[in-house]
């Protein structure tokens, strides 16, 4: 009790040192005169001599691990999760590292600097960038996609693929991602010269970049100017103190399943019920929108998070030693592809390739829907920095330094996903598996989940 007073003392004074260096880079922000109020959650640590692995941390309680050492896991975790894992016996306490209560980096670029950059490329590129919003966040905010293509107003009939950014409020490095991604589709873009490898992508794809699912989470992580470390969205939970639905765990697909939680309290909360959110319930509606002939256009998807340093494959929904088991909603050639474009994309950027339930559990994510509802080959990538013994220990929020550096080493993989886009069996030998109109055992039994969707 009395380390926990000092604690508390430790930390408001650092507010009241830091408190007058934390207003002003984010300029588009309005600084707070009222003290913001600290963040509930603390960096714990769990000694791991007694065999308790990443895995049992993530699975229940679903805590964010923070940093692997030698022989203890510092986790993030709110008072409302440490509670929870002090029932369950866990030998927890406070992490001898302090949070770091960051400084705002101006070089990472605020909702509204992001709305201002990505409007102003859409009119310096007309002919390429169409800009459009998919719908608003719980708060209103538009959520903005642009769609990179030749001829970018109609509807031509070639390979789709999505990528999307900050799923995760706190994941600010993968709204950079999307930004890297628009810049670099549209200043190399040259139509003088075809065989030019972007030239070549934006000619014969249609590419939509969604930058961020969660701008109202994204806000409210930087408002007061100390980063909250603040994941889910801003949605209130009815009856409950506590705000937001983790999205990542609120898509369609296997709903309510192991590995997110039930609790409106906790970071994984996985909604009231499917799309629950105004946010998935966008995303949805536009993948579904890409049905045309009963056919999903969108072949490829990547959904941006941190941190791991890892590409992540569907089912995450698996769960224990099932995990990477035959199973009856994927065919095992559809695993071969997703595993063969994982492993080849993982060396060119030095990220660890695995299926998503290697990690730990999770239901309602992404990838399962884009994969379960729509069979499109969909990606987690947890982007920079590592989590294991000798990474940084900046965790969600890495120095604008690196920005650059990470940013651009997922090129390769992104214009490699991008090729295999026109027919992803291809990887595995078995192009004429691309055909739709294949009479294949397997991919009759697969038709009535496409169409469910
Ligand atoms: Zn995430």
């Amino acid at each position: 009790m009395r380390s926990a007073t000092r604690t508390v003392c430790v930390l408001i004074l650092l507010f009241i040192i830091l408190a007058p260096l934390t207003t002003g880079p984010w300029h588009n922000v309005e600084a707070q005169s009222e003290s913001p109020p600290l963040p509930d959650i603390q960096r714990y640590r769990i000694e791991t001599a007694n065999n308790v692995t990443t895995q049992q941390l993530t699975t229940d309680i679903a805590v964010t691990i923070d940093h692997i050492g030698p022989d203890y896991i510092d986790i993030l975790a709110a008072s409302s999760e440490r509670d929870a894992l002090l029932a369950q016996g866990f030998d927890i306490q406070l992490s001898p590292r302090p949070l770091i209560f960051s400084q705002v980096d101006q070089t990472y670029q605020t909702y509204d600097e992001m709305v201002a950059n990505i409007q102003q490329v859409a009119q310096t590129y007309p002919a390429i960038v169409q800009l459009s919003s998919i719908g608003t966040s719980y708060e209103g905010r538009p959520l903005w996609m642009a769609k990179i293509s030749d001829n970018v107003t109609t509807d031509e009939a070639e390979p789709e693929a999505l990528f999307i950014g900050q799923y995760h409020a706190r994941e600010i490095l993968t709204v950079e991602m999307m930004l890297y991604l628009l810049d670099m589709f549209t200043r190399e873009y040259d139509p003088t010269t075809p065989d030019n490898e972007i030239t070549q992508l934006v000619n014969t794809r249609e590419i939509y970049l969604l930058f961020s699912v969660n701008p109202d989470g994204g806000v409210h992580d930087i408002a007061s100017g100390i980063y909250q470390y603040w994941r889910k969205n801003r949605q209130p939970n009815e009856g409950f103190g506590c705000i937001g639905t983790d999205p990542n765990r609120n898509h369609s697909y296997r709903w309510g399943g192991t590995g997110a939680s039930v609790s409106p309290c906790d970071n994984t909360y996985r909604g009231t019920g499917p799309a629950s959110t105004p946010e998935i319930t966008a995303v949805q509606n536009f993948v579904n929108s890409r049905m045309v002939s009963g056919r999903q256009q969108i072949e490829v998807a990547i959904s941006f998070h941190t941190y791991g340093e890892l590409i992540l494959w569907p089912y995450g929904y698996q769960s224990g030693t099932a995990c990477g088991t035959p199973i009856t909603d994927m065919p095992a050639d559809d695993l071969a592809v997703l595993q063969t474009m994982g492993e080849a994309m993982a060396a060119t950027n030095g990220y660890t390739p695995q299926q998503s339930c290697k990690l730990y559990t999770t239901s309602g994510d992404f990838v399962d829907w884009a994969y379960g509802a729509h069979r499109i080959f969909a990606y987690t990538f947890e982007m920079h920095p590592c989590f294991t013994t000798g990474c940084p220990g900046y965790g969600f929020y890495p120095p604008g330094s690196v920005i650059a550096t990470e940013t651009a080493r997922n090129r390769k993989a992104i214009l490699y996903l991008l090729q295999q886009a026109d027919c992803p069996y291809a990887t595995i030998d078995k192009p004429d598996r691309c055909n739709a109109s294949s009479a294949d055992d397997e991919w009759q039994l697969w038709l009535p989940i496409i169409q469910k969707a």
